[in-house]
């Protein structure tokens, strides 16, 4: 499904496993949840953003980049994965941060993630949370090409159609593993952000003949933003496999309503839905994706979306670093 021709380079561990969730289907009551472990991609504690740069470095080097240059919150995993693959390919990164969520607890903007970037390698510009990121990449380019590099520059998220491509692929392994468990797949839930894994999932999925609906659930624009973004990328990556399937703006399905008070805040919600994968499943969750996602799917079981009888996929799209930036709001 992947044409040879695109360039790629080969760095995920994949496929990454699919697991029932047992126990937290049991304590639930209603449907059998299964886990794809895409917090498992391997490159560096993992994640969803290593499937889009096997696309995205290749894509950097054919054009003989020689800098990596992307933008995210504080705690972005994003960054994190795009430093740690610049260095694996030898290429600089430099990377700008937001301070786009209002936490100033002892060591957010220097554990977790950003420590690791630290680590990595990465040059790190903070800036201040109501700065336009694609102004800044721009201006962050320019500097570099000024001091006589070579910038390819990622939007957030790494959501280009080239990303996308990563989530064609995962919607593949999980087709294939579906059917070698002889498991039907009713609905995939998963964290949508800048929208590049829910358009490559419906694409994947399209293409192999498969109408499994797939839920995003924001982790913090409204539902219309991230759907037409989510769609137009759907059209562009259709383009770029050169396939003939269509996604209708009706089938991009994302809830808005599991967010909270904004993007990196805490809820509730999220707080149990991390606590109930830890006690019952050892699973860690993240407070700004994962958890919010999952408290989106018990919320769902719970009001009878899901029922008893279906087998629903959550997509564990990563950002467990981020667990050590929230420490205090997640320590019993
Ligand atoms: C980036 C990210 C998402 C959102 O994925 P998009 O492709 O940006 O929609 C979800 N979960 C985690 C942990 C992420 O880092």
């Amino acid at each position: 499904m992947l044409p040879d021709t695109i360039p790629r380079s080969r760095f995920c561990h994949t496929p990454t496993p699919l697991e029932p969730m047992t126990a937290l289907s049991r304590h639930l009551g209603g449907p059998n949840l299964f886990v794809k472990r895409d917090d498992c991609t391997g490159m560096a504690l993992g994640g969803n953003k290593t499937r889009k740069l096997e696309f995205l470095v290749a894509e950097a080097m054919a054009s003989g980049a020689d800098t990596l240059v992307t933008a995210g919150g504080v705690q972005s995993n994003h960054c994190r994965q795009t430093a740690a693959v610049a260095a694996r390919h030898g290429l600089r990164c430099e990377l700008v941060l937001s301070r786009n969520v209002a936490r100033n607890t002892p060591g957010y903007d220097r554990t977790g993630n950003v420590l690791l970037d630290r680590m990595f390698g990465a040059e790190l510009h903070f800036v201040s949370g109501d700065t336009i990121p694609a102004i800044e990449l721009e201006r962050l380019a320019e500097d570099i090409r000024e001091r006589g590099g070579r910038p390819y520059v990622m939007p957030i998220g790494g959501s280009t159609a080239t990303g996308a491509l990563g989530y064609v692929g995962c919607a593949e392994e999980l087709v294939r593993q579906g059917s070698d468990s002889s498991l039907t797949v009713d609905a995939i839930v998963h964290c949508t952000g800048s929208g590049a894994t829910q358009a490559g999932l419906l694409v994947g999925l399209a293409v192999l003949g498969h109408q499994t609906p797939v839920v995003g659930i924001s982790s913090a624009e409204p539902s219309d933003v991230i759907e037409a973004r989510v769609h137009e990328l759907c059209g562009e990556t259709i383009t770029k496999l050169g396939a003939s399937v269509v996604i209708k703006r009706e089938q991009v399905d994302v809830l808005g309503g599991y967010v909270g008070p904004g993007y990196g805040l805490p809820t509730e919600a999220m707080r149990e839905a991390i606590d109930l994968c830890a006690r019952l499943e050892a699973l860690l969750l993240d407070p700004v994706y994962t958890g919010k996602a999952m408290a989106g799917l018990i919320d769902l079981v719970r009001t009878g979306r899901f029922r008893a009888g279906q087998n629903v996929v959550f997509v564990h799209t990563g950002g467990v670093p981020g667990l050590f930036a929230y420490e205090d709001v997640l320590s019993p």
